[in-house]
């Protein structure tokens, strides 16, 4: 038996008939644009994540986009985030005409590691972008202090991380911005693009409805240049089936984060990583050496109400490969995200050149496992069997 990394079709086809029903009622409705089912998304999303504002848009990373826009952010501003992460993070600073300005990331919980970005501003650091990797909070609380401090804006990249909670609040409704993502494999996956834009912010909630449709108010007057960065209808309409089971999903997340966690813990060669490690590389890394451990899981704080997108193991001493393809071999889905860090990205060439040496130790050991909600029993536990085989081979 294969196990698939991920598998759309085991949670979509169960609702076929609900989602045809909502194409029916877009396509009798006419109307495609906007609307009564955008709206309705929006405000269950707010609801969903505890935000006072939410805006639908044409996807993840154009809603980072439209956070950076509506923040007036640009030409010569400098934005501090990871260079452990999707492109779309630091791709969208770049988009705007603004800097990156790459932090390294912490190895026990793989967010920004905020202890190495004081250094790292300026007079022209204007914002900061944390970014909830894997489903589990950034310290938000050291995010926060840290922005204050330092006059900068905060836009949370929720896009893996709808739904998760840091000390009780929603993961992107605590900076000045959130951005979630529907890409197919994200926690709420759509069926094609899609995301949305939160703020508890009025004025910036306006300013972003405004960007979102060309700058335009009233109709065919412009004060800013803005885009077409709209959430269709149609794609509305299907997410808010999907939604409806949201909870099923995360919950299916997290009994299958605790069903690995619980058998592959006990292996030998296997540690989990800690609270106590986190954002504190030269003692863990110690630590770690020294317990002869092959494969570092990954640790969900207490703290954190971490939804599982990726069930992301640690595989030392270069070994990486070796379990990749052994896995692969067996028919066990896993994929590394993300195998090379932003700085070291082509397209970066030109920025100063600083070192990340937790982001590239990360880009070599990371290997994320088949965590979808829908995995059985007997998936997880080839999974497992396959992981076990590998260590005492
Ligand atoms: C998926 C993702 C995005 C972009 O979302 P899209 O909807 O694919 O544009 C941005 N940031 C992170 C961290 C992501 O995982």
């Amino acid at each position: 038996m294969s196990v698939p990394l991920l598998d759309v079709n085991a949670q979509n086809l169960p609702l076929e008939s609900e989602l045809k029903a909502a194409f029916d009622s877009v396509l009798q409705s006419g109307r495609f644009i906007m609307g009564d089912e955008v709206t309705s998304f929006e405000n269950e999303i707010a609801e969903l994540v505890g935000a006072k504002y939410a805006i639908g848009c044409s996807s993840g990373t154009d809603a980072i986009l439209l956070a950076l826009m509506a923040l007036g952010i640009g030409e010569g501003d400098e934005v501090l985030c990871p260079s452990f992460t999707f492109f779309a993070t630091a791709g969208c600073v770049s988009r705007v005409g603004a800097i990156p300005v790459f932090v390294d990331s912490c190895p026990a919980c793989f967010n920004i590691d905020l202890a190495k970005a004081g250094e790292l501003v300026n007079e022209n650091t204007k914002a900061i972008i944390p970014v909830h990797l894997f489903g589990q909070a950034a310290d938000m609380d050291s995010v926060m202090e840290f922005a204050d401090e330092n006059g900068l804006a905060v836009i949370e990249d929720a896009a893996q991380a709808i739904g998760a909670r840091y000390k009780g609040l929603g993961c992107g409704t605590i900076g000045h911005f959130g951005t979630y993502s529907f890409f197919p494999s994200k926690n709420l996956g759509g069926l094609g693009d899609g995301g949305m834009l939160v703020t508890n912010s009025e004025e910036l909630a306006d300013q972003a409805r405004v960007l979102l449709n060309h700058g335009m108010k009233p109709k065919y007057y412009h004060q800013f240049v803005g885009g077409n960065f709209r959430l269709d209808a149609l794609q509305a309409a299907l997410l808010r089936v999907k939604l409806r089971h949201y909870g099923e999903y995360s919950s299916g997340r997290k009994e299958n984060a605790s069903y690995y966690l619980e058998k592959l813990s006990p292996l030998d060669g296997v540690v989990v990583a800690s609270e106590a490690d986190c954002c504190c590389v030269d003692t863990q890394n110690a630590g770690l050496r020294a317990s002869r451990a092959k494969i570092v899981l990954p640790v969900a704080y207490k703290h954190n109400d971490h939804i599982w997108n990726q069930f992301t193991l640690r595989v030392l001493d270069g070994r990486r490969e070796e379990l990749r393809e052994f896995l692969i071999e067996r028919g066990i889905g896993c994929e590394v995200y993300y195998p090379v860090p932003l700085h070291r990205q082509q397209c970066f060439d030109d920025l100063p050149k600083r070192p990340l040496p937790v982001s590239e130790q990360l880009a070599g050991e990371v290997l994320s496992i088949p965590i979808y909600p829908e995995l059985t029993i007997s998936q997880k536990d080839e999974v497992i069997a396959a992981i076990a085989a590998w260590l005492t081979e």
